[in-house]
């Protein structure tokens, strides 16, 4: 009687295992399979304002946020109206429009020194294509990370960093070849002297550093004071490019990016997640001088089928004037005290050792005594605890990231009621 099994197994678990039999995990990207907490991830039906439905109709407090873009929370009205109206006038187009025009303006407007904005599809695409600019622009061919960013996952970036004094970058993924990985160079976050240190014998060699402003690819750990203006002086003293990779921080931590925030003028600014709205786009931003070497203006090739999408710049448009509209970032930063708070007093309730780090609408608790400040710290994280944590808080409605070194996203729609249960919620999942 397949009706009796259809309802012993719960639908999401049902549906796993049949997207596991076509998708690689049963996923179309890998943290969401659960992998760093176990169990069967949730198949996802539907999201309101700060929540989520899964396909046995539990509804959860929301803290993924798919994983950045929604600022506003799921299906904002504004958002969904835009997206209603573009849809009807057609999908794509393969030519310009006026709605790429309306979102390069915002962007322009809100980041100093962005004179030019070229559209694409995905984060990845956008520092994949910095990169090769930054080669183009500078005629070297080293680029420079931090261990525990994240870029995306174009090849230049599945590097890790080489043992011991070797500033070659090995690969992090097999496929990625040696050559490619040993042009990246991997340094630790937040330590001005190392990158000082490595920049007086190798600096001449860099096209461009990368760097998440605040990092949000480790859990949030916010640059130290100083960090980011060495990256700038440094970076400008080699000839080289400073790329801040606001995908995550642009238009979350303030209007712009955190460059706005911290006064620090990169050459080159990767955007994406919020300026979507949840849907796929992400940008390249930076001035005439150098965006204009990009194919047709100048000689270095890039291009998109679906980049400039109009459905996703009318969506990324709606979000980003319902930002400019009412700013909402000192509210998220009250929440998202407020949040971090009860996490703590939680957690010290619980008697559990925890480190909650919050930057604005970004939080994440690691499992270890702080400081956190960079990879190793931040990997301290007790991943079994905080596995134990997870499945305590989604039993209790609410859904957090599935992995220690992730950022939850707060979202506009989070307000006192999904904090106060999310702290009640940790008070109990705290003591499993
Ligand atoms: C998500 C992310 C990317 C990659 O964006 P995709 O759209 O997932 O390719 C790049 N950089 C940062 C900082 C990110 O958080």
């Amino acid at each position: 009687m397949p009706a009796r099994s259809r309802l012993e197994v719960p639908r999401s678990e049902a549906l796993h295992a049949e997207g596991r039999g076509l998708m690689p995990g049963g996923v179309s990207s890998p943290v969401r399979a659960y992998k760093a907490v176990g169990g069967t991830p949730l198949t996802i039906v539907s999201g309101s304002r700060a929540r989520v439905t899964d396909a046995d109709g539990h509804s959860y407090v929301d803290y993924v946020g798919a994983y950045g873009p929604l600022i506003l929370g799921h299906a904002p009205l504004a958002v969904v109206e835009a997206i209603r109206n573009a849809a009807v006038r057609g999908t794509a187009y393969g030519a310009p429009t006026e709605g790429e025009i309306r979102l390069a303006r915002l962007i322009a407007s809100a980041l100093p020194g962005v004179e030019r904005v070229r559209f694409v599809v995905s984060g990845t695409e956008a520092a994949m294509t910095a990169a090769r600019l930054a080669r183009a622009a500078t005629s070297r061919e080293r680029i420079v990370a931090f261990e525990g960013g994240y870029h995306g996952h174009a090849d230049s970036f599945l590097a890790k960093a080489g043992s011991g004094m070797l500033t070659l970058g090995i690969p992090a993924s097999p496929g990625v070849t040696t050559a490619t990985a040993g042009l990246t160079t991997l340094l630790p976050y937040n330590d001005a002297a190392r990158l000082r240190e490595f920049g007086r014998t190798r600096g001449r060699e860099v096209a461009a550093v990368f760097v998440e402003p605040v990092a949000g690819n480790m859990g949030c750990i916010p640059p130290e004071p100083g960090f980011l203006e060495a990256l700038r002086e440094e970076t400008s003293r080699w000839g080289a490019l400073l790329v801040l990779d606001e995908v995550i921080t642009g238009f979350r931590l303030a209007w712009g990016g955190w460059q706005v925030r911290a006064g620090i003028r990169p050459d080159l600014t990767l955007l994406g997640k919020v300026i979507g709205g949840g849907l796929p786009i992400a940008a390249v931003a930076g001035p005439a001088a150098l965006m204009d070497r990009l194919a047709p203006e100048g000689p270095v090739y890039q291009a998109g089928t679906l980049s400039g999408n109009p459905i996703a710049t009318a969506a990324g448009t709606a979000t980003l004037e319902a930002l400019r509209g009412a700013p909402p970032y000192e509210k998220l930063e009250a929440r998202g005290r407020a949040l971090a708070e009860g996490l703590r007093e939680a957690a010290a309730g619980a008697g559990v050792e925890a480190t909650v780090v919050q930057v604005g609408s970004l939080l994440t608790v690691f499992f270890c005594p702080g400081p956190v400040r960079d990879l190793p710290s931040a990997s301290r994280s007790d991943r079994a605890r905080f596995a134990r944590f997870f499945h305590a808080m989604r039993e209790r409605g609410v859904l957090l990231p599935p992995s220690p070194m992730e950022c939850w996203f707060l979202s506009t729609a989070h307000g006192d009621t999904e904090i106060g249960e999310t702290i009640a919620a940790a008070r109990e999942a705290f003591k499993v």
